[in-house]
C-alpha cells in the first residue's frame, strides 16, 4: 500500500486549506469527515441500524439524517452515543481502509479532524499538523462560520490541546501568516514525502 500521510489540526486551523495544495499537486485523499457521510446515506446498513435504534424521528423530509436531531439526542444520553460510537467507528474505518487502498497517488494523504482523538495514529505513516496559534484559531473559525466565541471555544477545549498535537506530530506546517506561505511549506514536504513513498516502495 501507498504510504499514508495524515493530516489533522484543530478546528479553523487551515486542514482544508493545506490539503488543497496537496491535491494541486496530484496528491488523492481520504476525508474523515466525507466518508462518515457516505456510510449513513439512506438505505446503507448503518442508515438501517440507526433507524432502527432512534426511529424516523431522526430522519429529514428526503430520508437523510437529521443530524443537528441526532446530536441532540446522543447529547442528553451517553448510552446512545457510545452506541452510535460503536456502529461507526468501525465502519467508517474500514471504508476509509478501502479508500486509500485505491488511491493509485505516490502517496496519500488522510484528512482527519479528530485523527488524534480518534486514535487513528496506528492507521498512518507519517503525521502532519496544521498549527496556529489559538487566538488565530478563534478568529478565523468566527469569521467562517460565525457563531459565538463561546461556542467555538467548547469545541476548541473537546479537542485536543495544541501541545499534545505537536508533540504527536511529524511534521508540522505554521499557517499563522497569509494563505500564500502555506505553498511553500507544502513544496517542500511533497519532495519529502515522495522520498519516503519510494523507500517504502522498495
Ligand atoms: P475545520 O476543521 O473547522 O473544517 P480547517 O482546519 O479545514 O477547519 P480551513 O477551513 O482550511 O480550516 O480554514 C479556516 C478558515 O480560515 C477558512 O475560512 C480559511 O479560508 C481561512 N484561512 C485558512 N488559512 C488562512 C490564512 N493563512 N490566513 C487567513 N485565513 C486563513
Amino acid at each position: 500500500p501507498a504510504l499514508v500521510v495524515g493530516l489533522t489540526g484543530g478546528i479553523g486551523s487551515g486542514k482544508s486549506t493545506v490539503a488543497e495544495a496537496f491535491a494541486a499537486l496530484g496528491i488523492e485523499q481520504v476525508d474523515a469527515d466525507v466518508v462518515a457521510r457516505q456510510v449513513v446515506q439512506p438505505d446503507s446498513p448503518a442508515w438501517q441500524q440507526i433507524v432502527a435504534h432512534f426511529g424516523t424521528g431522526i430522519l429529514q423530509p428526503d430520508r437523510q439524517l437529521d443530524r443537528a436531531a441526532l446530536r441532540q439526542r446522543v447529547f442528553s444520553q451517553p448510552d446512545d452515543k457510545a452506541w452510535l460510537n460503536q456502529l461507526l467507528h468501525p465502519i467508517i474505518r474500514q471504508q476509509m481502509q478501502q479508500q486509500l487502498a485505491r488511491a493509485r497517488s505516490p502517496y496519500v494523504l488522510m484528512v482527519a479532524p479528530l485523527l488524534l482523538e480518534n486514535q487513528l495514529q496506528s492507521r498512518v505513516d507519517r503525521l502532519l499538523v496544521v498549527d496556529v496559534p489559538q487566538r488565530l484559531q478563534l478568529q478565523r473559525t468566527l469569521l467562517r462560520d460565525g457563531g459565538s466565541e463561546q461556542q467555538v471555544a467548547a469545541i476548541m477545549t473537546a479537542q485536543v490541546s495544541r501541545e499534545e498535537r505537536l508533540a504527536a506530530a511529524d511534521d508540522v506546517i505554521d499557517n499563522s501568516a497569509e494563505p500564500a506561505q502555506i505553498e511553500a511549506q507544502v513544496a517542500q514536504l511533497h519532495q519529502r514525502y515522495l522520498a519516503l513513498a519510494a523507500d517504502k516502495a522498495k
